[in-house]
C-alpha cells in the first residue's frame, strides 16, 4: 500500500493518503481545503488517481476539500451514510467499507465526539491501523461539548472499540497540535490521561466536564460547510472566502 501522512498547520489537521499499487487509485481520508493543491501535487508525485475522498465526521474546526477535489479530479465523495449528506456520492457504514484495488478501509462507528463519527481499520501487512479522527487522539481525545458529542459514548466508543483492538495496533489521528504523529492502542490504553489506565467513566466524564474549552472559533462555518461538502458560500470569512472562490471557479 501506498501511504502518506499529510499535514495542514492551522488547524493542525492530517489527512492521510491511501494508494493501491496496482490500480493506481487513491484515497484521501479529511482532507483540507486550504491543502487541496499540495494533496493533489503530492498525488500527482506518486503516480495516483483520487478516486475518493472520505471522512471521519462532520468536522467544527477548518472545511473540506471533498467538493473541490471532486470538481478537479472527478473524485467521489465518500461520507458516514448516517449523516444523509446530499453531496455525498457513496455513505459508508460498519457493513460497508470503501475500497481501492487492495486497499479497504473498514469503518468502526465510534460517536461520542459527533454522533455519527467513524474511525477507519486499515490492514498495513503485519499490523493495522485505525485513523481515529476526533474520537481518540494521541494522549487525548475530541471534545464531546459540541455537535451532539457525548462523553459517556465517547467512553464507550474507546474503550469498548478501539481498546479492544491489538497492542500493536497504529494510532493515527485527525489532529495533533504538538507535532506527534503516530502512537498505539498499548500506548493509549496505557497512558492516555484520559482514557487510558483503566479511567472509569465517572472520571473520564468529570474530566470531559471539566475542560471548559472556548466555543470552537470555526464551527459556525465549518459544520454548515462541510454539510455542503466544502461548498459554503454564505458568512465566510477572509481568508477562507478567496480560498471557497477559487474553489467555485476551479
Ligand atoms: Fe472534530
Amino acid at each position: 500500500m501506498i501511504f502518506r501522512q499529510l499535514f495542514e498547520p492551522e488547524s493542525c489537521t492530517y489527512t492521510y493518503l491511501f494508494g493501491c499499487p496496482g490500480t493506481r487509485q487513491a484515497v484521501l481520508l479529511d482532507p483540507v481545503l486550504e491543502t487541496a493543491e499540495r494533496d493533489l501535487a503530492v498525488l500527482k508525485e506518486l503516480g495516483l488517481r483520487l478516486a475518493y475522498t472520505l471522512e471521519t465526521h462532520v468536522h467544527a474546526d477548518h472545511l473540506t476539500s471533498a467538493g473541490r477535489l471532486k470538481r478537479l479530479t472527478g473524485s467521489k465523495i465518500a461520507y458516514p451514510e448516517m449523516d444523509h449528506l446530499a453531496c455525498a456520492d457513496v455513505g459508508v457504514a460498519e457493513d460497508k467499507p470503501l475500497s481501492v484495488g487492495s486497499v479497504t478501509l473498514k469503518p468502526l462507528f465510534t460517536p461520542g465526539h459527533t454522533d455519527h463519527h467513524h474511525t477507519y481499520l486499515v490492514d498495513m501487512g503485519a499490523i493495522g491501523a485505525i485513523f481515529t479522527g476526533d474520537a481518540l487522539l494521541i494522549d487525548g481525545c475530541g471534545r464531546t461539548d459540541f455537535q451532539s458529542g457525548n462523553a459517556a459514548m465517547l467512553y464507550r466508543s474507546v474503550t469498548e472499540k478501539l481498546f479492544t483492538l491489538p497492542d500493536e495496533t497504529l494510532v493515527y489521528p485527525a489532529h495533533d497540535y504538538s507535532n506527534r504523529r503516530v502512537s498505539s492502542v498499548a500506548q493509549e490504553r496505557a497512558r492516555n490521561p484520559r482514557l487510558g489506565g483503566d479511567k472509569t467513566l465517572d472520571e473520564f466524564t468529570k474530566i470531559m466536564n471539566g475542560l471548559n474549552l472556548a466555543y470552537p472559533k470555526k464551527i459556525d462555518i465549518g459544520v454548515p460547510g462541510n454539510r455542503v461538502c466544502g461548498d459554503y458560500k454564505e458568512g465566510v470569512p477572509e481568508p477562507m472566502r478567496q480560498i471557497h472562490e477559487r474553489s467555485v471557479q476551479g
